[in-house]
């Protein structure tokens, strides 16, 4: 059984996650930042990285990225929508606001090119693709554990901004609706900032998703 751990991270507070398998080896989703704490917080636990998964390459996720990188030597993986965002300031957002610091970076090491099933060491998890928010969005579904880390596409009780480069609100309510809401009710979605959101409760009561047919 995988475990996730919450870390939020950087100026926005992204929320990082670590999916930790037994024997130690994790994945890291999102390292927005502070990457000294976030090592720190895995030699604590004794975690070893295989690699980093990002749901989209704006700087609030991103942040942590070279750090990891380098403390670990393990490859990054992104959405070919974004795959110039890393080193682009304009375009992962850093260059808006200039006073978090601005990001350019070495860009992925593998591309998520369509919705894939992963098996990575002892990971079985499925990507989405969820675009609106950016246009590279994916969500990283692990059905035996009932989970989805999902960026920035779906809030508890609300949703992403579409007013970022490559943003569109019809087509984030649509990832939503077919990605996301058909995904089972129980389904705990670990969003990028705030606490996690459970799918039948979004379905009923996100007030950004009434009437959205
Ligand atoms: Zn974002
Ligand atoms: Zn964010």
């Amino acid at each position: 059984m995988i475990k996730f751990h919450t870390m939020p991270l950087g100026a926005l507070q992204a929320n990082c996650y670590i999916a930790e398998a037994e024997g130690g080896q994790c994945l890291i989703f999102d390292p927005g930042g502070e990457p000294d704490r976030l090592i720190a917080q895995l030699q604590s636990m004794d975690l070893q990285p295989v690699a980093v998964y990002l749901t989209h390459a704006h700087f609030d996720h991103i942040g942590g990225v070279d750090g990891v990188r380098r403390a670990y030597g393990v490859p990054v993986h992104l959405h070919q929508e974004e795959e110039d965002w890393l080193g682009d300031p304009m375009l992962n957002g850093s260059g808006r606001w200039p006073d978090l610091g601005t990001i350019g970076i070495a860009g992925p090491e593998k591309i998520i090119s369509g919705e894939e099933e992963r098996t990575e060491g002892p990971f079985r998890f499925r990507i989405l693709h969820v675009p609106g928010h950016s246009p590279g969005s994916v969500a990283f579904h692990f059905p035996d554990e009932g989970v989805a880390v999902g960026g920035d596409a779906l809030f508890k009780g609300s949703i992403g901004r579409t007013d970022l480069p490559g943003g569109d609100h019809e087509t984030l309510l649509r990832s939503i609706h077919d990605k996301l809401l058909t995904l089972p009710g129980d389904t705990v979605i670990l969003p990028g900032h705030g606490g996690p959101a459970v799918i039948e409760d979004e379905a009923m009561s996100n007030p950004f998703l009434n009437g959205f047919g």
